[in-house]
This record gives structure tokens, sequence and C-alpha cells, in this order.
């Protein structure tokens, strides 16, 4: 089989790249090890994606977004708080323009958004379950045998393949990773009044406890997402606690402000921690989302920069494609990753560097954090900053965040 991009992980980054390429035409093969089946079980994903105005724009582009469009939740406010401080803040979209910060979107109707596009695309083939057996690559075409003895020679293969890659292993690149002391509890909640498109982020001992708008459920029932922190122990010992006792400790977190909560439907747990690839690229190889680089979900961001790689790497190729060029050579990939590097590594450090500044007792921290919360409430251009950082639009964007084609 020949074509010009392997994707190697379906994915919501890997499945995206292929809607993005095969919506201009580009002939792309996306193979992923399990059954498509197996991907959009209720039971295998609890979370949602805050979806950023720019993330948003590159599923458009893909084909995808008009088909989760009606099922997303606006976030129009954002409010942060710290147990320990009176000090909050509160970011308003109308200070930044008409449009949302971004949507909160079920990741599961997000995927099956994902493969009904794909379905649509006669330049995408999609094989699963496909495991990836050998990989060669020379200056001339990369090759790769799947288990099942089937050949695919492409003029770039992409690593969309999560964190632990194979295809970055298969290239020898090396990451810096460590984990956190932390797991992360993702879950939905019902309740009484509506959240009114506020996302609210507050900072307790154990970590962030973020609560997510989502639209109501069919019979009007309020609802929203709920990504809560808490160290390992703690974690393990609230998701064996029964339904009624886990949402009293919902309430406890959230307050009055939404009336009565209570938890619908199950609970998952994520073990945390940080992962950069020394390189994104080698020979006729590029590595995107996770299969390059993952973070704490302090900020909703981890696939949002995923979403950036799409639009970057989509651009250059398709931009070579219609000169009738090469995708795959060595100029495509040195501007992929010189382009994608300094917004991912510095994504990187912020969140790490939240995490430990607002996931503590630390006495010292406490007035930092405060002084901090309040400064950058009040210097409007810097809180205009987070903002635009929040909807993925700060640094060198590529055209299809900015809301252009590809
Ligand atoms: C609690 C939590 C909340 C989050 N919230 C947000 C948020 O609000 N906003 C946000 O932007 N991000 C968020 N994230 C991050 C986001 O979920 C991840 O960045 C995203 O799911 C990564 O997607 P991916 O496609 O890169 O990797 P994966 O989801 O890991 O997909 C990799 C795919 O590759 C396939 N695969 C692996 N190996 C092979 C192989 N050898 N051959 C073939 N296929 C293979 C796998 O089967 C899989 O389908 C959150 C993360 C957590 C933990």
């Amino acid at each position: 089989m020949q074509t010009t991009v392997l994707i190697v992980g379906s994915g919501l980054a890997g499945a995206t790249l292929a809607a993005a390429l095969g919506s201009v035409g580009i002939a792309t093969v996306l193979i992923d090890r399990d059954p498509p089946g197996q991907r959009l079980d209720p039971k295998a994903d609890g979370r949602t994606t805050a979806v950023s105005l720019g993330s948003r724009r590159v599923l458009e582009a893909a084909g995808v977004w008009q088909k989760v469009a009606d099922r997303a939740s606006p976030i129009w406010s954002i409010q942060i708080s710290d147990h320990a401080s009176p000090a909050a803040m509160d970011y308003d979209h109308r200070d930044v323009g008409e449009e949302p910060f971004g949507h909160i979107v079920d990741n599961q109707l997000l995927r099956r958004a994902q493969l009904d596009r794909l379905a649509e695309l006669p330049a995408v083939t999609v094989l699963a379950p496909a495991a990836l057996d050998t990989l060669e690559r020379t200056p001339a075409a990369a090759t790769a045998r799947l288990a099942d003895g089937t050949e695919i020679r492409a003029e770039l293969v992409v690593g969309a393949d999560g964190r632990g890659s194979t295809v970055r292993r298969s290239a020898g690149i090396e990451v810096m990773s460590w984990r956190y002391n932390q797991t992360a509890i993702a879950c939905c909640m019902s309740h009484e009044r509506p959240h009114n498109g506020v996302a609210l982020e507050h900072f307790m001992p154990g970590g962030p406890f973020a609560v997510l708008p989502m639209i109501d459920r069919e019979d009007g029932v309020h609802r929203s997402s709920i990504v809560w922190t808490e160290r390992p122990d703690r974690a393990k010992a609230m998701v064996a606690l029964d339904e009624a006792a886990f949402s009293r400790e919902l309430q406890w977190r959230v307050g009055d402000h939404l009336g009565r909560v209570a938890l619908s439907g199950g609970r998952w747990t994520y073990p945390l921690g940080v992962l950069h690839a020394k390189r994104y690229t080698d020979t006729r190889l590029a590595l995107i989302s996770e299969a390059a680089h993952a973070i704490h979900p302090i900020a909703g961001q981890g696939l949002n920069m995923g979403f950036r790689d799409i639009a970057t790497l989509a651009e250059l190729v398709v931009d070579r494609a219609r000169l009738g060029l090469d995708v795959g050579g060595p100029d495509v990939l040195k501007d992929y990753e010189r382009w994608r590097l300094f917004d991912n590594v510095s994504l990187v450090a912020i969140t790490d560097g939240l995490n430990r500044l607002f996931s503590n007792r630390s006495l010292a921290l406490r007035g930092l954090r405060g002084a901090g919360l309040s400064a950058v409430g009040r210097i409007a251009p810097l809180k205009k900053v987070f903002m635009r950082h929040a909807m993925g639009l700060m640094g060198e964007l590529p055209r299809s965040v900015r809301g252009r084609p590809l």
C-alpha cells in the first residue's frame, strides 16, 4: 500500500490530523492497534475536553466541529480561587471579544464525530485493529509493516500514538519525564441550578478542583464535568466511597452556588505526569500531541497543544503537496519542530510551575499565590494575555488556528 502520510494512533489527535489532511485530499492512512468500538465504549473515557477557540477552528477546518457543535457547551467566563486566600480572578470573555473562551465537549462524542468525518473522506483509509510491527525509514521513504503483514510505504510517518509512543521509541528519541504524586478523578455531576457557562478552578492542597460546564441532559437536568486532583491514596479512597458519600464530597468542594449536586455516571482515575520528547522529528518522521508532550491537566491545555501541532504540520504538508513537492523531507520537519517547540516547552513549564505553586500548604507560598492572583486581576493588559492564552490564540499561529482554510 502506498500513501502520502501514515499516521500511527487514532486517538483524539491522530484522528483530527487524518481528518484535516483528508479534507484537502491528501492521501492518508490512519492505523490504531485497538478496534474503533473499544475506543468508543462510554466506559473507556470519562473525560471532557476544554476545546479552546483556536482548537475549535482546527476542528472546523477538519470538518469535525460541525458534528459536535450542538452538543458543546460554551465557556463564557472562568473563575479561579485559592483555598488559602481571599484573592480570586474572574475572566470574562467580553474583555477580549464576542467569542467564548472555548467549549466543553464530551471526549466520546468527539471521538464519534471524528470517525463519522473520516468515513466521509475518500482520501483517508482507516485500519483498526492494526498494530505497527516494524518501521523502516530512509531518506527516500518510510515503510511500515503491520502485525498482519500489510506493508505501507509513505513520504511521512506521524507518531500520534500517545505517551508510550512506539514510533518515538523506534527512532530512539529520548524523553524528559516525571510523575506527580497526584491522581486526577474525572466524573460528571448533575446540579439544581444552571452554570451559566462559568468554568471554575479551585486550588486545594491536594491539587486543582475544576468544575466545567456541560450542556443539559435531554431531560433538562443541568450538568458539569469535574476534574479533581488528589494525592493518589486520597483519590483511591474517594472513588471507593458509595455514591451518596462521594456526592457529599463533591458538594463540599463545589459549594452552594449550583444548588444540590450529585454524581452522575461513572468515576475514572488518571495518574498524572509530565513528558517532553527531546526531538519531535527524525528522518521521515514527526511526533504530535502526547507522543511528543504530555502535561498536567491544571489548565486543560494538553490536547489544545496537540491541536496546534496538528494545525502546523497539516499546513506545512498541504503547502508542499500543492506544489507537488515531497511532504516528508528535512525542510518540512525542521520547520515543524522550530514552529512548535517554544509553545510546547512554555506550556510544560507554566503548568508544572502552577501545579507546584498551588498544590501545597506552604505558608510562604500562600502569600505569593494571593499576591499573584490579585496582581493579574488588577493589571488589565496582563489579564488579557492570560485570557488569550486560554483561548489558544498566543504566539505564531498556523492559519487554521486563525480561522482561515487549510
Ligand atoms: C483528567 C484529564 C483531563 C484532561 N482535560 C483536558 C482538557 O480539558 N483540554 C485539553 O486540551 N486536554 C486535556 N487533557 C489531555 C488530553 O486528554 C490528552 O492530551 C489527549 O487525550 C491525548 O490524545 P492523543 O491522541 O495524543 O493520545 P492518546 O489518547 O493516548 O491516543 C493514542 C492512540 O494511539 C494508539 N496506539 C498506541 N500505540 C500504538 C501502536 N503501536 N500502533 C497503533 N496504535 C497505537 C492507542 O490505541 C490510542 O488510540 C486531559 C487529561 C487528563 C488526564
